[in-house]
């Protein structure tokens, strides 16, 4: 694993809310929010929701206790004014959610923030359109692989491979391009499929990247002998399609970017666990009832619902998010060892990929 190096602390901007904009402990600058609409899914991946767990008699959050549009877009509201640039919606499946392009156009409308969607794309096509026109930026759709039988080993249910490449292109076509395609890898199961997916969508204008396979949430069975490092998998793909490196485009990317060589588009590779880039790391996310964690592999996060209903004010909540990034530690990516393995630790479904 790779040593922690915290990037050097920079002035903090002057944020909206008037003060500095907040550093946690390591001098990183909070950029990002994501948002989970929803617990739900019409999905059982076994790496994020196994159906032995997931199943029927599973308790999913009541309708009372998920937050409105209106409370969700009034912390988008806050973290913009302390430097939040980005909020991807995601879950659960985000598109389970109503009228979710109400959201998306309630959060389009506040200055200098890119609104995002993370989708399992089963309800794209036919929805690609509206979300663009309320104002979606951009779009990232999970695809592990082309080939419906492997498609259903991994996320155990019946889709077909073909509905989900046509919401890639009504997302595309409806103005969100680039899509981004996500392919988590497990060895075993979908690994020797990867470099068809790379070949599909070579040349396409979408941008393919394979992400490792996690240890997030304590139900999936995850075993370090199941990650495909990326860098075998960019290995696979260089022989059949050559790669070239690309710089970063920005500070707290993920994944590290490559492009072929014969002007096909760009590929990504996402080493949460070979190469892991906490040091980074710009994110915080927000449950669908409202909590907020400021690391995905988190034990416990921080109730906002509670001071939404209760009358908070804006500067009030403006306050209480400066002082959770403030405190902020976390690196646990950089710290996966035995000793983590066993730490309580929230899934992703509920806290949002
Ligand atoms: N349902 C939507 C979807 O699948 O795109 C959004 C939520 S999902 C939790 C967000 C992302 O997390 C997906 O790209 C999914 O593949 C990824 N993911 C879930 N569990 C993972 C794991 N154990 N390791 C790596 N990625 C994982
Ligand atoms: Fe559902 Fe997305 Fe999790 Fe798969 S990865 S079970 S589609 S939330
Ligand atoms: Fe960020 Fe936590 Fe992931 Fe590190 S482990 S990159 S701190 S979310």
């Amino acid at each position: 694993m790779s040593r922690f190096i915290p990037p050097t602390a920079r002035a903090g901007a002057a944020d909206r809310a008037g003060g500095a904009a907040p550093l946690d402990r390591f001098g990183r600058p909070l950029r990002d929010l994501r948002i989970s609409v929803t617990d739900r899914c019409n999905f059982r991946c076994r790496y994020c929701m196994p159906r032995e767990v997931f199943g029927p008699g599973f308790a999913f959050l009541p309708r009372d206790q998920i937050l409105s549009f209106e409370e969700i877009a009034r912390v988008a509201h806050v973290a913009a004014g302390l430097g939040v640039r980005k909020v991807r919606l995601t879950g659960g499946e985000p598109l389970l959610r109503a009228e979710l392009p109400r959201l998306v156009a309630m959060l389009a409308a506040i200055p200098d923030l890119e609104v995002a969607l993370t989708t399992n794309g089963s309800l794209l096509a036919s929805l690609a359109a509206e979300l663009a026109r309320a104002g979606l930026g951009r779009v990232t759709v999970s695809l592990d692989s082309l080939d419906d039988g492997v498609f259903r080993q991994m996320n155990d249910a019946s889709f077909p491979v073909r509905l989900v490449l046509e919401g890639i292109e009504a997302a595309a076509a409806a103005g969100l391009a680039p899509v981004k395609v996500n392919a988590v890898v497990r060895r075993g199961v979908n690994d020797h499929t990867a470099v068809d997916l790379a070949r599909h969508f070579h040349g396409s204008g979408h941008v393919l990247r394979f992400i490792e396979f996690m240890d997030v949430g304590t139900t999936n069975g995850w075993q370090l002998g199941e990650v495909v490092p990326a860098g075998e998998l960019r290995d696979a793909v260089d022989a059949a399609l050559p790669l070239e490196p690309v710089e970063p485009s920005y500070r707290g990317e993920v994944a590290r970017r490559y492009r072929y060589r014969d002007g096909g588009g760009e590929i990504g590779f996402i080493t949460s666990v070979t190469q892991p880039f906490c040091g980074d790391c710009t994110r915080s996310r927000l449950s669908a009832e409202g909590v907020l964690y400021t690391c995905l592999f988190a034990s416990s996060g921080r109730d906002l619902r509670e001071p939404l209903r209760s009358g908070a004010s804006d500067a009030e909540l403006t306050e209480l998010l400066r002082g959770i990034w403030g405190a902020r530690e976390d690196r646990y990516s950089e710290e996966r060892s035995a000793a983590t393995a066993g730490l309580p630790r929230v899934e992703m479904s509920y806290i949002g990929g």
